[in-house]
């Protein structure tokens, strides 16, 4: 009988830690998002519809860049959304800068037509939240996205039950390829880590 209270203390103590491992990784995760987040949603008029509830379960992950000069301008890269009357939740700077550009309850017009990976569940905008990572088919995100999107994902979970992951192209193949030249596996694997 000792034996099994010692044990049930031990397992106790092991489960109480994985948690306040679980919790201090989650507040770190909220600092640097904190730390690097601009806020833009007043400002941002197009590419999204309030709705008065959703459920949210999936995170796209999108590249895009500004087909004129200065391609990695954020206000460049807005400037298109607003043409296109498209526009993501979130979009990643170059030096790891995250605009928050359409709040999350929101839905945002970043995926179009799309199906969920081995579902039949079409139209992602109704249901997931959308990432923009500004590069380009040629250069990749740099180091400072990849922190940024990591944290940001991270900070997302801790929010809404997230059973998906996605890249744009995961959800419409053969029409869209991004996000371009980007280490998913290497990113999944930050994901996972404490
Ligand atoms: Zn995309």
């Amino acid at each position: 009988m000792r034996h099994l209270s010692v044990l049930i203390l031990l397992l106790a103590a092991a489960v109480g830690t994985a948690c306040s491992q679980n919790q201090a990784a989650a507040n770190e995760a909220e600092d640097i998002v904190a730390s690097r987040t601009k806020d833009l949603t007043k400002t941002i008029n197009y590419g999204h519809r309030p709705v008065a509830k959703r459920d949210i379960d999936v995170v796209v992950i999108h590249s895009t860049y500004y087909l004129g000069p200065d391609s990695f301008n954020i206000d460049g890269v807005l400037k298109q959304f607003k043409r296109y009357d498209v526009c993501s939740h979130y979009i990643v700077g170059r030096d790891g800068t995250i605009y928050k550009t359409v709040a999350e309850n929101n839905v945002a017009y970043h995926a179009g037509v799309s199906t969920l990976p081995g579902t039949n569940r079409k139209n992602c905008n109704s249901f997931s939240i959308g990432i923009e990572v500004i590069c380009s088919p040629s250069q990749g995100p740099t180091d400072e996205q990849y922190n940024s999107l990591v944290a940001l994902v991270k900070d997302i979970k801790t929010r809404y039950t997230i059973n998906y992951v996605v890249r744009h192209s995961d959800i419409a193949p053969g029409r869209k390829t991004d996000p371009w030249r980007f280490d998913w596996k290497g990113f999944n694997q930050r994901l996972k880590e404490e």
